[in-house]
């Protein structure tokens, strides 16, 4: 058996606005989140995190923040495509931990609906991902950051 780590982190900046999106789900907030594409952080940290378990590029370099194809994308497209990646190697997912760094909102209303998300497009159990959510010490109320660790591994 061959078993492999990946670690995966973004940060963004936040500004005035009424919502933004956490692996697919809808945090209402008076904060969006500044990106090119959907800034779905915990996908974008997800995707990288996939990509250097097995050795790839980078977020960056697969889906790039210069290209109009990718103005406003659907975040999820990216974590499929190095989920793909991961499932053409020959490995599959053993777990996944994501640590979300924001000062507000609490996140616990959201965290089992954000499980299940990771959890269909990575067909593994709920089980399988933790989620952690940590203020940011009433500082840097404009920023939002997430870190991601995933276990592979090949029978
Ligand atoms: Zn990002």
């Amino acid at each position: 058996m061959s078993i492999r780590i990946g670690l995966g982190y973004d940060l963004h900046r936040l500004e005035e606005g009424d919502y933004f999106l956490l692996a697919g789900v809808k945090i209402v907030s008076s904060l969006k989140i500044i990106a090119h594409s959907d800034g779905d952080i915990v996908y974008h940290s997800l995707a990288d995190a996939l990509y250097s378990s097995i050795g790839e590029k980078d977020i960056g370099e697969h889906f790039s923040d210069k290209d109009e194809s990718t103005l406003g994308m659907d975040s999820s497209l990216i974590v499929k495509d190095a989920y793909f990646r991961v499932k053409s190697d020959g490995y599959s997912i053993s777990n996944v931990n994501i640590i979300i760094i924001l000062e507000e909102p609490k996140l616990t209303p959201y965290k089992e609906k954000i499980k299940e998300n990771v959890a269909n497009i990575l067909q593994v159990s709920k089980k399988d991902i933790s989620i952690s959510a940590k203020s940011r010490e009433k500082r840097e109320k404009d920023v939002i950051s997430c870190l991601v660790q995933v276990l592979i591994e090949r029978r």
